[in-house]
């Protein structure tokens, strides 16, 4: 029998995220707030989505609705629709800041991303779906899933050999190659274990019973995917647990990935974030707003 698992590298894909359907919110807010409203969302709205005029593409669908959501609260798309108003903030980074500051975190629940974690090992996905509010999730079946030699066991391992502060500890180059030796013996035993059964002849439900119960000596390391959806409140919570210096090497690395898309994707939004790199090359990600 060949050598089947393979060494893999977690990904993160920003695979969808909140769009507006303008047409809609057209309507709406003329049903709110009549021209004023209208005239407020056409100085903001993206540029052609009324035939021209300013143009405010800078700003994403997701953070928009944010705004949106916000302004509806206190009718605050422009002087004259609620008499206790009498100024409002015109620009959305101003505006956004202003919430995160007094924590109004429920508008930020609006708006969500999707990511497809690819290569990502179950010790990664245990600790993700702790985090229960705000997300939706669905993760590869390991009762359907069969690893064989076509289908093989993916592994990734730190190599906490690079850093001085685990070779004083005698962690060493060799440690790795160790781990990943246990690693495909475990999976060698399984597929060998597999070998003995007539796959073809069985339903389904046999099949899966099957499999889940020769999976439970493979490794709490080996990789799967999962599809991962979470609001934008939600999503800075998690990116501060899960970046801090304390956390599990594997899920901090990929969610110092997920913080710099955020930010790039959505700045207003994470306006009031900073990175600060760590020696293992991942970063930890702290706002200036911590109650949102
Ligand atoms: C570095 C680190 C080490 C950890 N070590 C361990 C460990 O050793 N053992 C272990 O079991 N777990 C551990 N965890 C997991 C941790 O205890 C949480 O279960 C996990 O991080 C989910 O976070 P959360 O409780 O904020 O939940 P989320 O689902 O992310 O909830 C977000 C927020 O909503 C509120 N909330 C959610 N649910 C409720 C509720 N039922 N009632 C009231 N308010 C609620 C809270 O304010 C919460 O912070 C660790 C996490 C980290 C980051």
């Amino acid at each position: 029998m060949g050598i089947a698992m393979k060494l893999v590298e977690p990904k993160v894909y920003l695979i969808a995220e909140t769009g507006i359907n303008y047409q809609e919110l057209k309507a709406a807010l003329k049903d709110i707030g009549g021209d004023i409203a209208t005239a407020w969302l056409k100085g903001h709205a993206k540029y052609g989505m009324f035939g021209g005029g300013e143009s405010y593409d800078e700003v994403n669908d997701g953070e928009f609705l944010i705004e949106v959501a916000g302004r509806t609260c206190y009718k605050s798309y422009g002087v004259g629709l609620n008499p206790n108003i009498t100024k409002i903030r015109q620009e959305a980074k101003e505006y956004l800041e202003n919430t995160l500051a007094k924590g109004d975190g429920s508008i930020f629940e609006h708006s969500t991303v999707t990511l497809l974690l690819t290569n990502i090992s179950r010790v990664f996905t245990h600790e993700l779906v702790r985090h229960r509010v705000g997300v939706a999730i669905s993760q590869e079946s390991g009762r359907y899933v069969r690893i064989d030699q076509t289908n093989p066991m993916g592994l990734w391992l730190p190599d906490l050999s690079k850093f001085e502060k685990y070779r004083k500890h005698k962690i060493k180059v060799t440690t790795n190659a160790y781990l990943q030796e246990s690693a495909r013996l475990a999976e060698e035993r399984y597929l060998k274990l597999q070998e003995d059964f007539n796959w073809a002849a069985m339903e389904m439900n046999e099949k899966k019973e099957l499999t889940s119960a020769l999976r439970r000596p493979l490794p709490n390391g080996q990789a799967n995917n999962i599809t991962w959806t979470a609001n934008h409140r939600t999503l800075r919570h998690v990116l501060v647990m899960r970046t801090s210096e304390f956390a599990e090497i594997e899920i901090r690395m990929v969610f110092d990935k997920i913080g710099q898309l955020l930010v790039k994707k959505f700045p207003l939004i994470y306006q009031d974030f900073e990175r600060t790199p760590l020696p293992d090359g991942t970063g930890v990600w702290k706002p200036k707003y911590v109650k949102v």
